[in-house]
């Protein structure tokens, strides 16, 4: 039995720098290196920054990711690079490179969308079949996809405005809290009591599957400004029931909208019930235990991919770029980094953008 090509994949769209060899659904290394302390002072991702750390740092993720795997840059059979949606500077030191490995050793190039890598990755980590329906939520994005082939989606709707982790980083933000946002939020609403504020559940008013999540952290702003007028300051109750009730609205919205989406979806697909998430936020124990119990009651298969492949990598960009490749598909050297590039070309353009920019 031939083996299936050994995949370098290559991921430098935001603010992680990662290498990962990839054969079939085997991870023979995943090699991450976040920029945390770059940005931490500046209260976001600063795109100049990610771009020179990560033009200064890919040939060292693909030296330990080879390392890791323990095999030879010779052996590599293909390089796929996600060349889009992103930071452009990002994108592009990763197409550079992968554009000179590809050269210098005369090695197919593949182009990955980021999102098709998030999108795929169950199918790398719990061999999923086609369709499935996807929920991607992380901290620049939002959005419910039909997956039907690694170039075929259907988006059935996203968020209008805020990615929910971008909610939760301002969340910890406004209540002082450590970045990233999610976890902290999340460890503060362990202790907190969910019905203590009133938060809104935007759009559930209305019908489909978008969502709004921008509201919530005006929302918390408010409620966080009236006690400080009120007390001169918040107490750590204060602050654990302010996490919790923020939580449950977003888990919420997140729960009834893919209850709706999950109807649309299996209007299309009957034959294959079965929601996976991923993305940072899928993280999120609460949120998880929502769409597991949702996905219970309906006997559909939920799939939530582990942690380290549900963030941002380069094993899923590897994963996709070998699907693209059993498809036939490979770019020349014109391939170019696209800052935009919707999975779903016929969806109309959503409003928001994420803090990543906007991207879909
Ligand atoms: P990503 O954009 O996929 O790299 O994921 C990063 C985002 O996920 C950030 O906005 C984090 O705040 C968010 N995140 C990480 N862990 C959690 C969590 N436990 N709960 C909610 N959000 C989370
Ligand atoms: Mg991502």
């Amino acid at each position: 039995m031939t083996l299936p090509p050994l995949v370098l994949g290559l991921e430098s769209s935001c603010d992680d720098t990662a290498a990962a060899l990839v054969r079939g659904r085997d991870v023979l290394s995943s090699v991450v290196m976040g920029q945390n302390a770059l940005h931490s002072d500046f209260g976001g991702v600063v795109p100049e920054i990610a771009a020179r750390a990560h033009a200064e740092r890919l040939d060292t993720a693909v030296k330990q990711a080879l390392s890791e795997a323990d095999v030879r840059l010779t052996q590599v059979d293909a390089i796929a690079v996600t060349s889009g949606p992103g930071l452009i500077g990002g994108v592009l030191s990763g197409v550079m490179v992968a554009k000179g490995l590809s050269i210098g050793l005369r090695k197919p190039l593949i182009g990955v969308n980021h999102l098709a890598g998030h999108a795929l990755t169950p199918r790398l980590t719990d061999d999923l079949a086609y369709p499935y329906l996807m929920l991607l939520v992380s901290g620049g994005h939002c959005q419910f996809l039909i997956a039907r082939g690694p170039q075929d989606f259907t988006r059935l709707g996203g968020t209008i405005d805020d990615a929910p982790g971008e909610a939760f980083d301002k969340t910890a933000r406004l209540l002082g809290l450590a970045q990233p946002g999610g976890p902290s939020v999340e460890a503060e609403a362990r202790k907190g009591d969910e019905k203590r504020f009133r938060f809104p559940r935007p759009l559930l008013d209305r019908a489909g599957c978008d969502m709004s999540f921008s509201g919530l952290k005006t929302a918390l702003l408010r409620q966080r400004d009236a006690l400080v007028a009120d007390q001169g300051g918040l107490t750590e109750q204060d602050r654990a029931d302010l996490c919790a009730g923020f939580q449950a609205a977003v888990r919420d919205v997140l729960s009834e909208k893919t209850r709706r989406a999950l109807a649309l979806y299996l209007e299309e697909a009957p034959e294959s019930p079965a929601i996976a998430i991923a993305g940072g936020v899928a993280a999120n124990q609460s949120i998880r235990a929502a769409l597991q119990t949702l996905c219970d009651d309906q006997a559909v298969r939920f799939t939530a991919p582990p942690l380290r492949l549900c963030t941002d990598n380069a094993a899923m960009i590897a994963y996709a770029g070998s699907e693209l490749f059993a498809a036939g598909v490979t770019h020349d050297m014109s391939l170019s980094a696209r800052p935009r590039w919707p999975l779903d070309q016929k969806a109309a353009p959503l409003l928001g953008s994420g803090k990543k920019g906007a991207k879909a």
